[in-house]
């Protein structure tokens, strides 16, 4: 059986409005009634939890109960973890190997999005109709809750125009989502995307060309932007900057807000619940608890009181069925907080420590500059199969070095060449020329400090 109850757009966003403003309890009653419906499902659907909770006893009264999930877990017994039978980890591994299909309907019902996420091990995550419905409304009316009428009114002025400023090597969750909508209406040129792969003076020109009246992109993309706009190689007026996937530190949000005179919106999500929380104008991020149940956790998944940084987070998104993601690790370090907001919310506020990878800094044979977003290079590493976890490290100014583990039973060899030769086309764009590329014996790891996992990384004394 297949999950095909589809929740209509106008009973979400109703459900959505309704609680705005409203009191804690009418949310913990929503997660009361959702989630027994969500384990149920996932019990007759999903072999996968079927077994896993098979001791666990028919009504489960508490969450903690529940043993958590991993990625890696879940991605190593994907076929029964699903709740489709038609979808299989072949069949849609075979559709995000294909570019042509990025912002297509997998199986004609499915959005698709991949990741490497913050752990390192490649993730393919699906969403139904429902679930797709319900983040875009959670999006459409929280997450726009900085802007005010007469930004919209700007924003229709300058021709509605909403560049997505996103990795286009694979089919990741900001490349798919504007493609999906520019697809929808190919011939009205109100969303494109920008590729970070482009040399950053291709992605000037574009911008200053298509004239984006909104703008959105990773913190690291936007603040090269912003500097390029300092220059005045950029000239864009953006009403609003859309920021998300990396952290915003506060002095970059006041580079953004200064350079382009802006409103700057960020938020904290991810491609496995793409609408986890929104921004308030306190600058604040609220958890949207009525549809994700949001638990920081220590390293043995016991809960952190309020006020306390956790190990990691465990999260239940309560919206999506095809794919159940129920008590699962999201590996960031979060602090949530009791108080209430200033605005008056009834959403729990949270602070994320964030990803925190490097922009990289090299220099062409003819000494010019070359800034590199660790999100454009990670993307093209982790688009090669076979490649299970990696690290690129600039140990040198012209040296990059890769720590690579690669999928079980897949050729090292061959593989480690296929990235370095993605990497040195890459960089060849770039106009970086001059860069050798080396590989490390030592597999992927964590800082050995802070625990953090970091892609990209720069790591020599300047
Ligand atoms: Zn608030």
């Amino acid at each position: 059986m297949t999950y095909m109850e589809n929740i209509s757009p106008l009973k979400a966003v109703m459900d959505i409005w309704k609680v705005k403003r409203g009191k804690p309890e009418d949310i913990l009653s929503r997660q009361q009634s959702r989630l027994p419906d969500l384990i149920s499902f996932a019990r007759s659907n999903s072999q996968y939890y079927a077994q896993k909770y098979s001791l666990l006893p028919e009504r489960i009264s508490s969450l903690q109960q529940i043993p958590p999930v991993t990625k890696s877990e879940l991605m190593a017994n994907f076929n029964d973890w699903v709740t489709d039978p038609e979808v299989s980890i072949e069949s849609v591994k075979e559709f995000v190997s294909d570019m042509s299909l990025v912002g297509q309907l997998y199986l004609e019902r499915y959005m698709v999005s991949t990741t490497s996420g913050s752990t390192g091990v490649p993730g393919i995550f699906i969403q139904d109709k429902s679930s797709d419905t319900i983040m875009k409304t959670l999006m459409a009316i929280r997450g726009t809750t900085k802007l005010i009428w007469s930004d919209i009114l700007k924003v229709a002025a300058k021709g509605g125009r909403n560049a997505a400023v996103c990795s286009t090597a694979g089919h990741f969750t900001a490349f798919s989502t504007a493609e999906r909508l520019r697809l929808k209406n190919p011939s009205n040129g109100k969303i494109r995307a920008f590729s970070i792969q482009s040399p950053l003076s291709t992605l000037v020109k574009e911008l200053n060309e298509y004239q984006p009246a909104l703008i959105g992109g990773y913190a690291t993309a936007m603040e090269i932007l912003a500097e390029e706009q300092k220059a005045g190689r950029l000239n864009i007026q953006p009403v609003a900057i859309l920021l998300g996937g990396e952290k915003l530190y506060p002095n970059v949000r006041a580079k953004l807000e200064s350079f382009f005179q802006a409103r700057v919106l960020d938020l904290y999500g991810g491609t496995e619940a793409t609408a986890m929380t929104f921004e308030c104008e306190e600058g604040q991020f609220h958890v949207n608890t009525d549809w994700i149940i949001f638990e920081p956790v220590d390293e043995f998944y016991q809960p952190v009181p309020p006020g306390k940084q956790s190990h990691s987070v465990l999260i239940t998104n309560l919206a999506n069925r095809i794919q159940p993601l129920i008590r699962y690790e999201l590996t960031d370090r979060v602090t949530m907080f009791s108080e209430p907001c200033k605005c008056g919310r009834p959403f729990p506020v949270v602070q994320v420590e964030g990803r925190t990878d490097d922009i990289l800094k090299f220099s062409t044979p003819n000494c010019q500059i070359i800034h590199i977003l660790p999100m454009a290079l990670k993307t093209i590493v982790e688009e090669i199969p076979g490649v299970r976890r990696f690290q690129l490290i600039q140990t040198a100014p012209d040296k990059l070095t890769v720590r690579l583990e690669v999928d079980e039973g897949n050729p090292r060899d061959q593989i480690w060449e296929n990235v370095r030769e993605a990497l040195l086309d890459y960089f060849a764009t770039q106009g970086l020329t001059n860069l050798s590329i080396e590989k490390s014996e030592e597999l992927p790891q964590r800082h050995l400090k802070s625990g953090k996992y970091q892609h990209v990384l720069i790591d020599y004394l300047k």
